[in-house]
């Protein structure tokens, strides 16, 4: 490796996604208000939530088999957290803390924890069922996924619209959450749209908070306008495998129900439709040339790639498969830096979002190399990020939620009732 990531966060971020790290006994993570260890969400965290310098979030693995041969060690000195590499001292780093909210009960006496989790500085919301691909005989679900192993374990089983709403209110007076991303899995009929409905409407009037969903693509692809209609502003298609022979192999349910070019369909739609379209995708399931080709083809559609980084989790089908090495992680997330701001999409722009699950867009500068020559660009979206955020910390959460739709690209050519 080139580079030196003493001195540069986003290839520490990215090296510890790939390496993980061993906890020195010295550390008391929970006794000093870190966050616990959460098993949630479709399968990508699980890890330790730490801030890393630069105000870089990120979910560190810590008990997967690979995290235990990691040449990075998690020390604490004087109460103070620090990661050192083999002997070294690397930098100060600070943990994600523990939200009270966490452990207080919403009024049908769950737990707010299992209704709704902070990924960074977001609240994620798996409200229903478990995805349908684990119930079949023979599981049809995505072979690194954990949703299966999780759902009644950290997270609870169906959430009412209540519950999620009072979650996200404790969230939003303590944490100052600025988004709420709801997740579902694929159930039967398509249903997941008509779930998810009643709970963005409900946080959207009351609350005015920016709303992501992920889901299966639609074969209605005209519902995405309803929901635009209805408040979400980002909407995000996880096909996680560009290679269509390998999206069979890893993902069989995803393919016997919608196929790669379903996928691909929703995004080219609804990258004209909503302020955020993003196509997701798993690093380290293909070969780095085929997440680069996904990164240009979702970038060419207006849209934005969501880059993870493949973790074998304990449990699922891959957890015995070797994580990525971080040398060939490192192109795909230069390119992801660069192809974003070549066809000048917004990253960057969205309010006291911080992510712990994924190296952002705009985190990849740090990988990127002349990342100067795009100053203006970026100082753009710094200027947008800035005023949004000034009116959701000020409480006009309503007013920038309005701003958020008045600066979609995609707003001219709309029909006047979803403008
Ligand atoms: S679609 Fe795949 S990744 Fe998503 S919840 Fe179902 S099995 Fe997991």
């Amino acid at each position: 490796m080139q580079m030196n990531n003493k001195m540069n966060p986003g290839l520490l971020k990215l090296d510890l996604y790939c390496k993980g790290i061993r906890i020195d006994d010295s550390c008391l993570i929970e006794e000093d208000g870190g966050r616990k260890i959460m098993r949630t969400r479709a399968g990508l965290g699980s890890g330790l939530e730490v801030i890393l310098p630069h105000g870089l979030y990120t979910n560190i693995p810590v008990v997967e088999a690979f995290a235990k041969n990691s040449p990075y060690v998690l020390y604490r000195k004087a109460g103070k957290y620090f990661i050192y590499r083999e002997e070294e001292e690397i930098c100060r780093i600070t943990l994600s803390s523990q939200p009270l909210w966490y452990t207080q009960k919403t009024s049908s006496g769950k737990l707010m924890s299992t209704i709704g989790s902070l990924q960074g500085t977001y609240l994620a919301v798996y409200p229903s069922k478990v995805c349908e691909y684990w119930l079949r005989k023979p599981h049809a679900n995505c072979k690194f996924c954990s949703v299966g192993l999780n759902l009644g374990v950290d997270d609870a089983d169906e959430k009412s619209v209540n519950e999620v709403f009072e979650t996200v209110l404790a969230a939003r007076k303590e944490s100052k959450i600025t988004y709420v991303d709801f997740n579902t899995g694929h159930y039967p009929g398509d249903t997941y749209l008509d779930i998810l409905d009643p709970y963005i409407r409900k946080i959207k009037k009351e609350l005015g908070l920016l709303i992501g969903i992920q889901t299966p693509p639609h074969h209605d692809l005209t519902k995405y306008y309803h929901m635009k209609k209805i408040g979400v502003n980002r909407v995000s298609f996880c096909f996680e495998i560009f290679d269509e022979p390998r999206f069979i192999e890893v993902c069989p349910g995803k393919n016997e129900q919608y196929g790669l070019k379903r996928y691909l369909d929703a995004i080219e739609f609804c990258s004209k439709i909503f302020e955020t379209c993003n196509g997701e995708i798993v690093a380290g399931l293909e070969s780095p040339e085929s997440s680069i080709k996904a990164i240009d083809w979702i970038t060419d559609k207006g849209a934005i790639p969501t880059v993870c980084i493949f973790r074998p989790l304990i449990g699922t089908d891959y957890q015995d498969e070797p994580p990525p090495k971080t040398e060939d992680m490192i192109p795909i997330f230069q390119r992801l830096y660069h192809a974003c701001m070549e066809k000048k999409l917004p990253i960057g722009v969205a309010p006291n979002i911080r992510v712990s699950l994924v190296m952002l867009p705009e985190e990849c500068k740090y990988l990127a190399e002349n990342s100067k020559k795009y100053f203006f660009l970026e100082a753009k979206y710094y200027l947008a990020n800035r005023t949004l955020s000034a009116l959701f910390n000020a409480g006009l959460s309503q007013t920038a939620s309005r701003l958020v739709n008045v600066m979609n690209k995609n707003r001219k050519n709309l029909p006047a009732d979803l403008r």
